[in-house]
């Protein structure tokens, strides 16, 4: 749930998940709709599914407990090097090194390397890592170079005369710590344009299960499609066009900029007339019980855009 995630946003969700699922048999018995709505607004939804999968393989396979090997946790569907050296560690105390970008960054500048923490320079990281973890308390240390990551050896402005390592530090010697790590060079981002769509019928909302094969696949959404990639919709007869709005989404290398259009129709538009919907599933949500249905994040506030354009009489 951290991934790419403040820890004031996930707490919520992390304790709503609990809540639902609080024990791996329950994570893995569960109705995939009702995890991915209780997942809706964090992004990475591939990781609820293979959270999902690990548990049903741990059911499968460990008697429904995580396993204690290395090997074993590397097994279980989403989990790969970091996340299998942070469980040993931290529930364990196994020596291993949970190698993640903070302790790339505190070990590239302890050293004062210019290789790339993730390619040329990865063996020394491991090194390091793999040294520190066998002096014992491997958990405590993992988490400690974290926090010290996190509270101190900031990426932009580290605040070195607070550090305990600065007489260690190579970096902080020679003035270069802001320097490092290495950074690779990010590609260009891929831009595209979509098309969204907010559909009002009889008070109630037209939502779409997100077809396998497209982005998002199996979560329920308003339907959106990249420019091109389906026929233009065309809003039946009777219909109008109450508002629109433009936001931007961020889905992994791609940077897609949306316009959704809201459209009340007079009544609900025949199977015919929304065909080319991309979508696996269809359905009518009463306005009125949205409030149960979390929607990506964007999405939802592109209906808090639209919305309130529209008078509608709830009660
Ligand atoms: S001295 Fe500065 S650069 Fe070196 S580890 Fe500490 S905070 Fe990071």
């Amino acid at each position: 749930m951290l991934q790419q995630t403040r820890v004031e946003t996930v707490i919520p969700y992390y304790e709503r998940f609990l809540s639902a699922f609080p024990t791996v048999k329950d994570l893995a018995q569960a109705d995939t709709d009702k995890l991915l709505n209780l997942w809706a607004g964090l992004g990475y939804y591939s990781r609820a599914r293979n959270l999902q999968a690990a548990a049903r393989q741990a059911m499968e396979d460990f008697g429904g407990q995580l396993p204690v090997k290395l090997e074993d946790l590397r097994s279980l569907k989403g989990i790969g090097a970091y996340t299998s050296a942070a469980i040993a560690s931290i529930a364990h105390d196994a020596p291993h090194a949970a190698i993640d970008g903070n302790l790339e960054r505190v070990f590239s500048r302890l050293i004062a390397t210019r290789k790339n923490p993730k390619t040329d320079g990865r063996a020394e990281m491991e090194s390091i890592g793999q040294a520190l973890v066998n002096l014992g308390r491997a958990g405590d240390l993992n988490q400690s170079v974290m926090d010290l990551a996190s509270a101190i050896c900031l990426p932009k402005e580290p605040k070195c005369p607070l550090c305990p390592l600065r007489e260690n530090c190579a970096a902080f010697a020679q003035g270069i710590q802001r320097e490092l790590p290495l950074k690779k060079v990010k590609a260009a981002p891929i831009e595209l344009q979509a098309e969204g769509l907010i559909l009002i019928a009889e008070e109630s909302l037209l939502l779409a299960r997100r077809s396998s094969g497209q982005w998002l696949s199996g979560l329920w959404d308003i339907p959106w499609w990249i420019e091109g990639s389906s026929p233009p919709f065309a809003a039946p007869a009777g219909s109008a066009q109450f508002a629109s709005c433009a936001h931007l989404r961020t889905i992994t290398q791609h940077k897609i900029y949306f316009q959704v259009r809201g459209i009340r129709c007079e009544g609900k538009p025949t199977a015919q007339e929304l065909e080319n919907l991309p979508a696996a599933e269809l359905r009518w949500v009463p306005l009125r019980e949205m409030h149960g249905i979390n929607l990506p994040r964007p999405s939802e506030k592109a209906l808090a855009a639209t919305l309130g354009k529209l008078e509608l009489d709830l009660s």
